[in-house]
């Protein structure tokens, strides 16, 4: 049975390692972080699992592609994915100040009753894929049978086939001076673009559980609490992004003053006090989302085919989770060709 290694425990790496392990592959999944599941990721409030959780990385995702409409449909029916329907709005920064109105956009939001990194997890564990986490692959180099990864403390690991799903960075990286079979990385560094993401406790709001920004440096609030589906009208645990040109530009900036930035500007979008807030967690996403330079491939994925190493991810499929998705099984269904 050929051997195949994938790279990343995220959606591209599920896809992959699902398809892959159908086709009658050897798959294993290596991850550098604690458990799977790359940018859409979650967390609870305390370590049990009653604790009221929050998406910080990906916040609901749109499913328009056939072949992952089937896979969805299936995971709504298996109660591992839902629809989420929040009072969207609008906020827009006028001369009188912030306006914060209705938007009609109801398009079909899914996410996990848990968050979304627990709806990858179970992509992972329903088909039984060997996911090893904890484990960063250190390089990568080529073999007369194959390929070789460095993971450091845990030894290495040979395989026949490579599915790349790190961000391109990262990839161009391990791959060293072999990069240069896979013309997408040559652009590595313009291909995705920072965020930074805070969560803040903070009061519901009549009618309004997500808002897009469209001025400023917030870009997106999403109240997680309405998304669990808790109705309550006391604190909720509110996500905040900020948008790329405001994460690019405070890169390096404390988490102290990102919070203090951030906490003020939402509080001045929906008229409440900083005084009833309290922050709950800040992450930097070094790599978040494809930026305009990231041009979707017709293939959705690049092979380097007489290598046997195919890169995948969102960042060359239109991004987002669906195009993570469509990505690993396009990776698949070239190796597996
Ligand atoms: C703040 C934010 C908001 C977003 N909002 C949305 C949204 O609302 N809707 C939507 O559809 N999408 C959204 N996205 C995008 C969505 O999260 C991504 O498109 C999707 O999760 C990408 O999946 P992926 O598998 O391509 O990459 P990733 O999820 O990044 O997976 C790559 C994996 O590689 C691992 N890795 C990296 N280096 C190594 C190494 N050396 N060795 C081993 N493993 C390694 C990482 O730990 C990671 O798990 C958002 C993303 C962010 C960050």
């Amino acid at each position: 049975m050929a051997k195949v290694l994938i790279i990343g425990a995220g959606v591209a790496g599920a896809s992959a390692a699902l398809a892959l392990d159908s086709a009658g592959w050897d798959v294993v999944v290596v991850d550098k972080a604690r458990r799977p599941g790359g940018r859409c990721a979650t967390r609870r409030l305390a370590p049990d699992r009653h604790s009221p959780w929050f998406d910080y990385g990906a916040q609901y995702f749109t499913a328009r592609d056939t072949a992952f409409r089937a896979r969805v449909e299936s995971d709504l029916a298996a109660g591992v994915l839902e629809r989420w329907s929040p009072a969207v709005c609008m906020a827009e920064h006028a001369a009188s100040g912030w306006q914060l109105k209705r938007s009609p956009d109801e398009r079909e939001r899914l996410v996990g009753p848990e968050g979304l990194n627990h709806w990858v997890r179970y992509v992972f564990e329903q088909a039984d894929i060997d996911v090893r986490c904890g484990q960063p692959v250190r390089r990568l180099s080529r073999t007369s049978q194959g390929w070789r990864a460095d993971l450091g403390e845990h030894g290495r690991f040979n395989a026949d086939a490579i599915v790349l799903t790190v961000p391109p960075v990262q990839a161009r990286r391990l791959l060293g001076e072999q990069a240069a079979v896979l013309p997408a990385l040559a652009e590595a560094d313009r291909m995705l673009l920072p965020c930074h993401s805070l969560v803040v406790a903070a009061p519901a709001l009549p009618d309004c559980q997500a808002i897009f920004v469209k001025d400023g440096p917030l870009s997106w609030c999403a109240d997680n609490s309405h998304k669990a589906g808790h109705t309550d009208t006391s604190a909720r645990l509110w996500t905040l992004h900020a948008g790329p040109e405001f994460s690019a530009a405070h890169l390096e900036d404390t988490p102290e003053s990102i919070a203090t930035t951030l906490t003020r500007e939402f509080a001045a979008i929906t008229g409440t006090s900083t005084r009833h807030m309290r922050l709950v967690r800040t992450h930097r996403w070094r790599y978040a989302r494809p930026g305009p330079a990231a041009e979707p491939l017709a293939d959705r994925c690049q092979a380097a085919r007489d290598e046997r190493i195919v890169l995948a991810g969102d960042w060359l499929a239109g991004g987002r989770v669906e195009g993570a998705w469509l990505s690993g099984a396009a990776a698949a269904a070239q190796l597996s060709e």
